[in-house]
């Protein structure tokens, strides 16, 4: 089919062949399909839908648009992918985790955008840290290590890449085929036996419970039908995950992760899923032996040990690993202070990740430049009692970090004395195999 009969069947409600999807798909990474077209494309499926046979066509004719990792016999190749949130820092502990516990994973991540960060981000804190690495590299420091951590480069996925771009400024990002489509070809791209998903559900994500469930759903089906063992944990995205928001406070909030510290919330994800990644690679049937053995690489140094040598490896300074100061320094530090006495009802996970955008710490716009530094650190959490001029958080960064206190304040809800808080179900379900 030529282009103009794919957009005209999509746009007459037809239901297209997995060889007209991948025909269309194969010319845009050709640069034979115009924008204009692709646009008009997305459009179409936007206002009337894909069913499963054909998101999933779509997203192996987006993997195959580029490079498809192949790997040597050996380790199972397994990876996560996490919707998005305010306060994930999961993947920088998870990843050298899964590694030391047997698996490899060839991490490819992207930046932030928005309210929530971005990996590639938060590793820009390590000094010297590159993960701009050619596709041999890469594949040499999993084979080493048992992970990397890159960006997408131009040869995984490249449709992808052309399509979540025009996305972004035709009113076409909130589409469940193209969402699913656009995460599972990349990942696929990466040549994954088993794929664990983090769908992050509450007001700091960018779905509700309902939306996340169906949207666990879908990936985990589609990822099947594309050959990929997967399964989805949804998890509580109601206030920031550990205490950290920010590139440099994430980072060194994952590193005491790492050392077998850090906050309890952030250590139960990251056992859960690398104990979920685990089983997927056919490491281990039994969850609770999976979750003791990643427990283990944390709490033995070997976790960290691992993620010091992949940090060498690509260029940052190890010493980091063990010593945060060595992290990006923000220019300057602000307390931000309760104005009020009572019990801290609620934290806006999504207000706290608007306010580190605004000082810097992600972008507005795809090519925004970030400051590695900046971010902030909670003092206070839900259910704690606060008096007036109890510090609730602290925020790093450059530039009028002052202007942004009045935002920071708003964000911690404190009703008064004795508010009731719910109690958090921070690994709320399991949707998959
Ligand atoms: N949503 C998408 O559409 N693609 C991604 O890669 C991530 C989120």
């Amino acid at each position: 089919m030529r282009p103009a009969d794919v957009i005209r069947a999509k746009r007459d409600g037809e239901t297209l062949p997995a060889a007209a999807i991948r025909s269309f798909v194969g010319g845009i990474a050709r640069g034979e399909v115009a924008d204009y077209q692709a646009s008009a494309f997305l459009m179409a499926v936007f206002l009337n839908g894909m069913d499963a046979v054909e998101t999933s066509a779509l997203a192996c004719a987006m993997r195959d648009s580029g490079d498809v990792m192949d790997w040597a016999d050996g380790a199972p190749v397994v990876d996560k992918h996490s919707t998005g949130g305010v306060g994930d820092k999961v993947s920088l502990a998870l990843a050298p985790v899964a590694a030391v516990c047997g698996l490899r994973v060839p991490m490819i991540s992207g930046r932030g955008l928005g309210h929530t960060g971005g990996t590639l981000d938060k590793l820009a804190a390590i000094p010297g840290f590159s993960s701009d690495l050619e596709p041999g590299r890469f594949r040499g420091i999993v084979d080493e290590l048992g992970f990397a951590m890159a960006g997408q480069g131009d040869r995984l996925a490249p449709a992808d890449r052309t399509l979540y771009a025009l996305r972004d400024v035709t009113a076409t990002v909130e589409c469940r085929p193209l969402i699913v489509s656009s995460i599972l070809s990349k990942k696929a791209a990466e040549g994954l036996e088993g794929l664990v998903l983090d769908v992050k559900c509450g007001g700091g994500a960018f779905q509700d419970l309902d939306g996340g469930r169906s949207l666990a759903a879908d990936l985990v089906a589609t990822a099947q039908q594309m050959g990929m063992r997967c399964a989805a944990w949804l998890t509580d995205m109601d206030r920031p995950l550990g205490l950290a928001v920010g590139n440099a406070p994430e980072t060194a909030e994952a590193l005491a992760c790492l050392g077998g510290h850090g906050p309890g919330d952030l250590r139960e994800v990251v056992v859960a899923l690398a104990g979920e990644m685990l089983r997927l690679g056919g490491l281990a049937d039994d969850e609770a032996a999976a979750r003791s053995a990643a427990a283990d690489a944390l709490d033995s140094g070997a976790a960290a040990e691992r993620f010091a040598a992949m940090v060498e490896v690509q260029g940052g300074d190890p010493a980091a690993v063990g010593d945060p100061a060595l992290l990006a320094a923000p220019d300057a530090r602000v307390e931000v202070r309760s104005g009020a006495l009572g019990t801290v009802a609620a934290v806006d996970a999504r207000g706290l990740g608007k306010v580190c955008l605004a000082i810097g710490a992600g972008r507005a716009r795809a090519e925004d430049e970030i400051d590695p530094a900046a971010g902030l650190v909670m003092a206070a959490l839900p259910g704690d009692e606060v008096v007036e001029g109890d510090l609730l958080c602290t925020l790093q960064g450059a530039g009028d970090l002052e202007s942004h206190v009045d935002a920071a304040r708003a964000c911690f809800s404190i009703p008064g004395p004795g508010a009731t808080v719910e109690p958090r179900r921070l690994l709320i379900e399991r949707v998959g195999d």
